[in-house]
């Protein structure tokens, strides 16, 4: 895909929850090469805002995988982490528009009712004296669209498919949706490309960035790898760890399954297949790569 934008931004943040497996490292590799074939920059954000969720050592481990791949980031690593302040002066300006309120309702109170939070705390402010609270925020009454370059149209009626949703957390951490939604803002972010698990987040992601006035990026939501039952592969589903594997093998893999064959004179090198893969990218035609396991994997390598 060629972008007429005169610059184009596009980043990578990984969860540091265990090492990069086969579909965090497609979604790697495919940002790499759409940011790289539009001359754009590539940076890295290391998604570390929930501590129970990181294991030790898995942040240096992606690093050095990034690395071993040759899929060099510009810039300096951003840490979610270290950026509290920023998205606490995002959060006041929603709180000064009068878009949140602070909610006390028990996870469990809210999955039962069948997962949509009914705006309880909305009617019923919780009292004073209540323990720390959630923060969540009103949400639009009308549908969010978007096109996306991978899925096509997609519309989601916030109130009623999802309810208004958490920007700060009861255990005082901030919400996944906001820190993506200002760092993409502040580091410039023109395209995301991502896996498919996360398209459903988006139309969230898209009414703050309208709240706080940020512009909205182009999306790309990429098909998702799953493993031999047909679940998507995860860190915690014991995916295969992609360090164990050959590097130039798995690359291969990689660019096969998305629509990109690199000539087998050139499969033994992980730069030139790179370049290669730049090259010959195409986002599009990506749409009808819609499964790719992990056991494929495992019989080609
Ligand atoms: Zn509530």
């Amino acid at each position: 895909m060629q972008t007429n934008s005169p610059r184009y931004v596009g980043r990578f943040a990984p969860s540091p929850s265990g090492p990069l497996h086969l579909g965090s490292m497609l979604t790697a590799v495919a940002s790499y090469l759409e940011a790289k074939s539009n001359r754009g920059l590539w940076h890295l954000r290391i998604d570390d805002l929930d501590p129970p969720r990181i294991v030790t050592g898995s942040c240096q481990q992606i690093l050095n995988t990034l690395e071993k791949f040759h899929l060099a980031w510009d810039g300096d690593v951003v840490y979610q982490s270290q950026r509290n302040s920023g998205y606490q002066d995002y959060l006041q300006h929603c709180i000064d528009q009068n878009l949140t309120y602070p909610c006390n309702c028990p996870r469990h109170k809210i999955m039962a009712a069948g997962g949509i939070y009914p705006g309880t705390c909305l009617t019923h402010s919780p009292s004073q004296n209540a323990p720390p609270c959630a923060i969540r925020i009103k949400s639009p009454d009308n549908a969010i669209k978007f096109e996306d370059e991978c899925q096509g149209m997609i519309e989601q009626h916030i109130p009623t498919e999802v309810g208004d949703f958490i920007i700060k957390r009861k255990d005082g951490l901030f919400a996944y949706h906001l820190a993506c939604v200002v760092d993409d803002h502040l580091q410039g972010i023109t395209h995301i490309v991502r896996g498919r698990d996360l398209l459903d987040s988006t139309p969230r992601q898209i009414y703050l960035q309208q709240i706080l006035n940020f512009s909205t990026p182009s999306y790309c939501h990429l098909p998702i790898v799953v493993n031999q039952e047909g679940f998507k592969l995860s860190k915690q589903a014991q995916a295969t760890n992609i360090d164990l594997l050959p590097t130039n093998e798995t690359l291969s893999f990689i660019l096969s399954a998305l629509g990109l064959a690199p000539p087998p004179s050139i499969q033994d090198s992980v730069p030139l297949m790179l370049q290669w893969g730049i090259d010959h990218w195409s986002s599009h035609e990506l749409t009808d790569k819609l499964t790719i396991t992990e056991s494929s994997l495992q019989h080609y390598v």
